[in-house]
């Protein structure tokens, strides 16, 4: 049966909402539906409008880039209601899910995403818009100014091209209606991602309007958060099975694991919805955040891209099939427990053996098919967040770091573009493999020329002997005798 509000009693199948949805005002705005969205931030809204029966807080979701047509096209003729397809060995779950109640594609109307910011009954701009969407200069760690969509949005003629240029464009009219700013609540894959998502911002908008900035300042809330569920991107074959198997015709929907979570901190400027009612942990103290970001990141992420390239550069496809490899499973063991745990900070009542283990169970859902291709998506985002802040603490402790590093010389491998048979490919998407590419390929088994990208890897990193050691070994191990045997080599 086609998925829209109409046939939604017969779905019988399926979890399906119980709530009028026709009603609710739309408290939240969230930029980048993509999968994790869908998978997250929704579902949590979903069990709280059907449990506790708020009326204030559905979603309003914002596609910014012209690829988000597929998703207008995909949600609009189902009434933006769509299937979570909860996959792990024992079986599958599908759930429909109804907080997202409007859809808007800013290249249809620009001023529509404008306005449903500016609303005042928006009380939350939320978003996923991936690492890049933050112009975030890792060197500096200020922001791209010069880039030219930031360039041309700080100027404010025309439609804006940034995430930035909507939000403080609707700030501006919030600010002078005598509004409450939205809280803007990043959802990305960062370490700190609030405290980035405000300087971002707060920089652009005192490029613009200095007067805001200072209301913004002191009124505005980005509050920090840890997001986990992992959500590969949807196959042909998963449309199949949630028609055939649970009678739900849904052109779109969502595949990810039983497991979730969302620490957050508690800082909102204008209201939220009982989030730790439905399992958010919900906390006052921005540290026991950070905590768990840094945990999460530099464990579940790093070990991604560590599966991520080697594993391309080796011949696998998915996830579950690299960790299944007892080399490579040694090898992710290894590098979380003795070059990434000892420089983690002490959660109470989080084990971090258990957590290790945990993922690794999480890794090897084969129900899950989740793509190396989409792992390997935005390395230049990924790596100075996940890897190579660990390296660098490690330079400083004089501690164990090779199989990090066998991380990166795997990603400068792979930017070059040709497998282990001498034949090209197409890399995973990244906003700079124009400019990466050409150097890791004049570099060759060299990674000088891409550690002089300083607005990645800073000046430190290059300096140190020992590390830009251990990175020619890497990547002359890589390149003479494969990835399987270099991972063969640092697994032990
Ligand atoms: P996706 O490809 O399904 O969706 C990405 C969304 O981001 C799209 O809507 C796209 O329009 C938007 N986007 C991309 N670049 C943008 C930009 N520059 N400005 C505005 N919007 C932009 O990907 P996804 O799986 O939903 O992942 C998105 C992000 O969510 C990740 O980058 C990560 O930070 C976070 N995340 C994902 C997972 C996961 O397992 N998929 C887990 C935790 C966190």
């Amino acid at each position: 049966l086609r998925l829209n509000n109409h046939n939604l009693s017969q779905l019988h199948n399926a979890t399906v909402p119980s709530y009028d949805r026709t009603t609710i005002k739309q408290g939240i705005v969230h930029v980048g539906v993509g999968g994790f969205h869908r998978a997250h931030l929704a579902v949590y809204v979903d069990s709280m409008l059907e449990q506790l029966g708020l009326r204030d807080w559905s979603i309003c979701g914002v596609g910014l880039q012209p690829f988000d047509a597929e998703m207008k096209n995909a949600l609009a003729p189902q009434d933006h209601l769509y299937t979570v397809l909860e996959k792990s060995a024992r079986g599958s779950k599908a759930r429909v899910i109804g907080s997202i109640t409007d859809y808007l594609f800013a290249p249809d109307s620009s001023e529509a995403v404008i306005a449903k910011m500016a609303h005042p009954d928006t009380h939350i701009v939320s978003m996923t818009i991936t690492e890049s969407g933050y112009f975030y200069n890792e060197n500096t760690h200020e922001l791209e100014i010069e880039h030219p969509d930031i360039a041309f949005d700080l100027q404010g003629k025309g439609s804006p091209r940034t995430f930035f240029g909507y939000v403080s464009a609707a700030l501006e009219r919030r600010f002078k209606a005598g509004l409450k700013p939205f809280t803007v609540l990043s959802c990305d894959n960062m370490q700190k991602n609030g405290d980035i998502t405000r300087n971002m911002l707060l920089t652009f908008v005192k490029h613009r309007n200095p007067e805001m900035a200072t209301w913004l300042a002191q009124n505005g809330a980005f509050p920090n958060s840890m997001v986990d569920r992992i959500t590969p991107r949807t196959l042909e074959a998963d449309v199949n099975d949630l028609a055939e198997n649970f009678g739900v015709q849904d052109s779109w929907p969502v595949v990810t694991e039983p497991f979730m979570q969302w620490v957050i901190e508690d800082k909102f400027a204008d209201g939220r919805p009982p989030f730790e009612k439905v399992g958010v942990q919900v906390v006052k103290n921005v540290k026991e955040v950070e905590e768990f970001e840094l945990t999460k990141l530099r464990l579940l992420n790093a070990s991604h891209s560590a599966m991520g390239y080697a594993g391309y550069l080796a011949g696998f496809q998915y996830i579950h099939e690299v960790i299944g490899h007892p080399k490579f499973h040694k090898y992710i063991f290894n590098m979380m427990q003795q070059e990434v745990k000892p420089l983690l900070p002490r959660i109470p009542g989080v084990d971090v053996d258990e957590y290790c283990k945990t993922l690794i169970s999480r890794f090897a859902n084969p129900a899950m098919k989740d793509e190396l291709t989409r792992i390997c998506l935005g390395g230049s985002g990924k790596l100075p967040q996940f890897i190579m802040p660990s390296i660098a603490e490690q330079i400083v402790a004089g501690g164990p770091l090779r199989r990090l590093t066998l991380c990166a010389a795997a990603w400068f491998t792979y930017l070059q573009g040709f497998n282990e048979k001498g034949e090209e490919f197409v890399l995973s998407f990244d906003p700079m493999a124009k400019e990466l590419q050409p150097l890791a390929r004049e570099g060759g088994s060299d990674p000088m020329k891409m550690l002089g990208v300083k607005s990645l890897f800073g000046d430190d990193l290059r300096g140190d002997e020992r590390f830009v050691a251990e990175l020619k070994a890497a990547m002359k191990s890589l390149k003479t005798e494969g990835a399987l045997a270099t991972i063969e080599k640092y697994a032990e």
